[in-house]
């Protein structure tokens, strides 16, 4: 048995980034592989970076208890395939679920003995800029940005563990570090 690792965190602050930095450094670690409905982007590969499936599949996985936890994010449905993850948590092998909020919480219920994790911005005016894109937006749209990335600030009260992303590579070495301590 191993503990479960959730990395969590606004939308915009890198947690693919880190992810995929881990990754490089610490091939061990199992990075779970999650469903979407959303398109492949330019590059991503089926069952590499998610496993891509229509509206009615998902629903049907869900129904069939088959996901660990499942949340709406941007119109498109996230979800973790269950089994995968019991599989290697119970063979041991470190394994780590890089999943939006609502996810996070909904694991925290069903998997309390989680390690969860939150990546937190530099600072808010960072991560505002970052979703800001290149400026083209309304007044009233990045308020509402604005608001919603509070929000999501705030959620970090709910981790047990913060990392800063202020260098990819650090926040990623110690990620790395915390799933490799002692449960
Ligand atoms: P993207 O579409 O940019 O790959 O991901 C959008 C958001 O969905 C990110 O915040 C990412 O962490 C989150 N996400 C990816 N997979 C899952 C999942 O299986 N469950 C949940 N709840 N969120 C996910």
């Amino acid at each position: 048995m191993s503990r479960l690792t959730v990395l969590s965190g606004p939308s915009g602050v890198g947690k693919r980034t880190v992810i995929t930095e881990l990754r490089r450094s610490r091939p061990d670690i199992w990075v779970s592989v999650s469903c979407t409905t959303r398109t492949p982007r330019p590059g991503e590969v089926e069952g590499v970076d998610y496993y891509f499936v229509d509206r009615d599949r998902f629903a049907k996985m869900v129904d069939a208890g088959e996901l660990l936890e499942h949340a709406e994010f941007a119109g498109n449905l996230y979800g973790t395939p269950r089994q995968a993850v019991l599989d290697h948590v119970a063979d041991g092998i470190p394994t780590i679920l890089e999943i939006e909020l609502a996810g996070a919480r909904q694991v925290r219920r069903s998997m309390p003995e989680a390690r969860f994790v939150f990546l937190a911005p530099p600072s808010i005016e960072v991560l505002v800029q970052r979703l800001e894109g290149r400026g083209t937006e309304s007044a009233n749209a990045i308020a509402a940005r604005l608001e919603h990335a509070r929000s999501e600030l705030a959620a970090e009260d709910e981790f047990e563990e913060v990392i800063v992303n202020n260098d990819v590579q650090q926040a990623a070495g110690e990620l790395a570090a915390l799933i490799t301590e002692e449960a």
